[in-house]
């Protein structure tokens, strides 16, 4: 789909956004802010039954499919204490955390709240020990000025992050405790958000904001946002979780197309005049017999392990399961996704991708035939598991197909890599929030306003003649500095090593030289701040030419338990000017004369292979290559 019309479409998005704060301790105790990578002991927890209240089916649901799992803690020595364990009533909310969520409040245009009230939410996924999450608005009804339109912004909430996940396996999830507890600012905007990029660029100029304070946590996973998303006729989705930045525009773009291409669903089959009720009389057959000496491997392994494979017929419905709702999304995976998480069944086949998968025509025949399915019109499924959860997975296939028939079901979606997106679970109706009883509310006073006015995140335009004036940096590459997630990181490491190397070099390693290598596809995100940092060191100490940096940061990423110097020693990386790399280029052409005589530009890759032997890691193959080719010419030149 190339061009959707926002305002046609009547788009509204509104952002939340999490940002860590770089508190001394944690929101209900003295822990520690910090991550750690040791394990600490462990503990096991099951979680608690929740009250039941009326209106609550889905958290009830998913209480009940939750049951049978098992959560494990790693409790980390010196980053835990009884009240993340749970088995101590939090302490006093941490008045700095309040101070710095006073001071962006106020930044935003937002009104404080005179008294600061705790409540309860609550977590259905282990991820807090407690079974609920702390939370407490500390300003309301701002707005925030981006590119001449003021976007409101609703609340602004101090809340206490969650543990991390650690691993998953079958029904058994291990979290560390480490990050449970530090606080979290959340800000809510409205809805009033029109277009893709206009997300990107307030989530942009909120991010930056929350930097400009100095008092937030960086690196990746420090800031989520979640994306409330909905078009006329469609309904609200919420994308969960979105890390990074960059992906914002496209995961607006596709959930419209999504929301777009479900509505057609819709259309589709009221204009085949299929009625909903029909699907309940949809019966499963065993095709177990057809499959016996079935190519799918997929079919194989399952009646090998003594599986069954049930169909079912779809009536009316050829060629709905195929449609693509969003890119290689086809409407039969989004269904698939709601099987797995309601059933635990890992997906199905249905008619519209097939033959394929091992699946052959001669097979589709078969099916066709045993569940009297018309060619021309009906769609079939195939299901292999136990039989029970088999006929379970069909419950859930017919309930997805019949919440077509409205259009698009409020759900709760997690971001792929692509900027696709995919089912996560329902969503909860209004969350409901109850008072936290054991802290007592905390009243925003003066002491608190004082020290929010010293955290007031410092305007661009100061910080913006501090890049220009103070390191030197052209206005376009201090725009793009304040811009880029490592503000804060960039400016230390310019106080630090900007006497020695160039600020405008230091400047480039992020927002040239990073993020070049992201759009080459290099997985960046194994880079540390120290990694970076031990790099800039090097500069520093002359072990390394700059030409040298894209190397090392792509071998950083390659092999992330390597040490910068580990890297350096491995490749030989030593400082080499380009004088020197051009004298053993000449070198090399001089003493393959007769080659370049008789191969003539061809003899390039040859040549190319001697020189690099010699130069990886001292300087860029890019510039080796410009050596190489303007020596050779030289010589062909003269022949
Ligand atoms: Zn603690």
């Amino acid at each position: 789909m190339d061009s959707l019309d926002y305002s046609k479409l009547k788009l509204k998005v509104g952002l939340e956004i999490h940002q860590q704060l770089d508190t001394k301790s944690k929101l209900f105790c003295s822990c520690p802010t910090s991550l750690v990578e040791e394990s600490g002991k462990e503990f096991e927890r099951s979680l608690r039954p929740t009250r039941s209240e009326t209106g609550e089916v889905d958290i009830a649901a998913l209480f009940e499919w939750r049951k049978g799992r098992r959560y494990r803690y790693q409790a980390p020595e010196g980053h835990y204490c009884m009240v993340e364990a749970d088995e101590e009533p939090p302490h006093e909310m941490n008045r700095e955390a309040v101070a710095i969520v006073a001071s962006i409040a106020l930044a935003l245009n937002s009104n404080l709240v005179d008294e600061v009230h705790t409540m309860r939410k609550i977590v259905i996924d282990g991820s807090n020990t407690s079974g609920f999450q702390r939370t407490a608005i500390i300003a309301l009804n701002g707005y925030i000025n981006v590119n001449g339109k003021e976007h409101g912004i609703e609340t602004i909430a101090l809340e206490e992050d969650a543990a991390r996940k650690v691993s998953e396996e079958g029904r058994s999830i291990i979290y560390k405790l480490d990050r449970l507890g530090i606080p979290l600012i959340e800000i809510a905007t409205s809805p009033d958000i029109a277009s893709p990029k206009e997300a990107r660029d307030v989530a942009l100029a909120i991010g930056r904001l929350l930097r400009l304070t100095g008092r937030v946590k960086r690196g990746l996973g420090t800031i989520r946002q979640d994306l409330n998303i909905s078009i006329e006729g469609g309904a609200k989705t919420e994308v969960k979780g979105v890390q990074k930045l960059d992906l914002i525009e496209k995961i607006v773009q596709f959930e419209v197309e999504r929301q777009v291409n479900l509505l057609k669903i819709k259309d589709e089959l009221s204009k085949r005049n299929i009625k909903k009720e029909e699907l309940d009389s949809i019966e499963a057959q065993d095709l177990t017999e057809i499959f016996i000496n079935t190519k799918s491997k997929v079919i194989k392994s399952k009646i090998n392990s003594g599986k069954k494979v049930i169909g079912a017929r779809l009536p009316g419905l050829k060629g709905i399961l195929g449609i693509e709702i969003m890119p290689n999304r086809r409407f039969g995976k989004e269904i698939a996704d709601y099987v797995r998480f309601w059933s635990g069944v890992e997906g199905f086949f249905h008619s519209d991708e097939l033959p394929r998968y091992g699946i052959t025509i001669d097979e589709m025949e078969k099916v066709y035939s045993k569940l009297n399915a018309d060619r021309d019109k009906d769609a079939f499924v195939i299901i292999s598991d136990d039989y029970e959860k088999c006929l379970k997975a069909l419950r859930i296939i017919i309930n997805r197909i019949k919440m077509a028939f409205e259009g698009v079901p409020e759900e709760t979606r997690s971001a792929n890599e692509d900027g696709t997106t995919k089912y996560m679970r329902p969503r909860p109706g209004k969350e409901r929030m109850y008072p936290e009883t054991d802290i007592p509310p905390l009243y925003i006073g003066d002491a608190i306003l004082k020290e929010a006015e010293k955290i007031k995140p410092e305007p661009l335009e100061v910080k913006m003649r501090k890049l220009v004036e103070k390191y030197g940096l052209s206005r376009e590459l201090a725009e793009k500095t304040i811009n880029d997630v490592n503000l804060g990181f960039i400016e230390e490491l310019l106080d630090k090593y900007g006497d020695k190397v160039q600020p405008t070099l230091i400047a480039s390693i992020f927002v040239n030289i990073i993020r070049g290598l992201k759009s080459k596809g290099v997985n960046i995100d194994l880079l540390s701040e120290k990694k970076i940092e031990e790099i800039v060191r090097l500069l520093y100490e002359k072990k390394i030419s700059k030409e040298a940096i894209e190397d090392l940061l792509i071998k950083a990423c390659e092999k992330p338990e390597y040490s910068v110097q580990d890297i350096v020693n491995m490749i030989g990386i030593g400082t080499i000017s380009i004088e020197e790399a051009r004298s053993i280029v000449r070198d090399i052409v001089k003493n393959n004369r007769d080659l370049i005589v008789s191969k003539g530009m061809r003899s390039i890759n040859i040549l190319m292979g001697k020189a690099m032997s010699r130069l990886r890691g001292k300087i860029d193959g890019k510039t080796v290559s410009e050596l190489v080719n303007n020596e050779v010419k030289k010589i062909l030149n003269n022949v």
